[in-house]
């Protein structure tokens, strides 16, 4: 749900105002619209031949994410919308906790893609969750917080109050998407640049205390494997299994060899 969200309606969604050719605007530049964060018309807009891409330059692919992702999480609060999902009742609160949650685990998880050497994010997606991560931590009334009793922070643990979702964390996610938003619609590099520059900057807290904890926590990337059917006696369906690591993965692979050689021309077909 999460997933068709940001792509569909995240990506999916938004204008540019532009001057499309000379003179030629895709909106009314006599009344320009009003911007919803200064309540005054806009100033801003791509002239042209800019694009989206030119004018953020290296910000645009993780503000963009941020913003997709950022739909998701308003979008998700709302019922019609997990109803589409096939999510009713006590099912799609849990769906919506779960996407809530898993967002801000995501956020922490982030810091292993952030670089201490060069105090860069390297993955656009993650440096966008940590901001959404800490877009819920200012949502205020303790609807996000982090929870540890111990120096080394090794028993980190991060809360969010499920009842709050809806009345905390949707209108501060809200408040966040639309400055990236009206940013994104109307050019406006500077402000745009400073939102998300300040946002996801990583102090010493984070970028030294949480970041260790979080590498010395980290498990190895999980892997599917496929499981095998044997044909046993020549009635008997096996369905054999393998444990999900490198060494379970090269062995389902090797064990599809007793099909017939021809098998690696093409491809096993169980
Ligand atoms: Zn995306």
């Amino acid at each position: 749900m999460q997933v068709g969200l940001h792509e569909l309606l995240g990506h999916g969604c938004g204008k540019l105002l532009q001057e499309t050719s000379e003179g030629v605007y895709n909106f009314d530049i006599e009344s320009p619209p009003i911007s919803p964060l200064t309540k005054k018309p806009i100033t801003s807009w791509y002239t042209p031949g800019q694009t989206w891409g030119s004018v953020f330059g290296s910000l645009a692919a993780s503000y963009e994410e941020c913003r997709a992702e950022c739909v998701a999480m308003a979008l998700c609060c709302d019922l019609g919308i997990l109803a589409i999902f096939g999510f009713e009742g006590v099912e799609a609160s849990d769906v919506l906790y779960s996407a809530y949650l898993s967002m801000a685990r995501a956020g922490i998880a982030a810091l292993e893609f952030w670089d201490p050497t060069s105090r860069k994010w390297g993955q656009a997606h993650m440096q966008a969750r940590f901001s959404i991560l800490q877009t819920f931590l200012s949502a205020g009334n303790d609807f996000a917080s982090l929870d540890y009793t111990k120096e080394d922070l090794s028993d980190l643990t991060i809360k969010i109050d499920k009842s709050k979702i809806v009345s905390h964390g949707r209108p501060a996610v809200e408040s966040y998407l639309q400055k990236l938003a009206i940013y994104k619609a109307t050019a406006d590099l500077a402000a745009g640049t400073k939102l998300y520059n300040d946002i996801t900057h990583v102090n010493e807290w984070w970028g030294t205390k949480i970041r260790d904890e979080v590498l010395r926590q980290k498990t190895p990337r999980k892997v599917f494997v496929q499981a095998n059917t044997i044909l046993s006696k020549g009635e008997n369906v096996v369905l054999k299994e393998y444990p999900a690591t490198a060494e379970g993965m090269i062995q389902s692979y090797a064990d599809r060899t007793y099909l017939s050689d021809s098998v690696w021309e093409t491809g096993p077909n169980i």
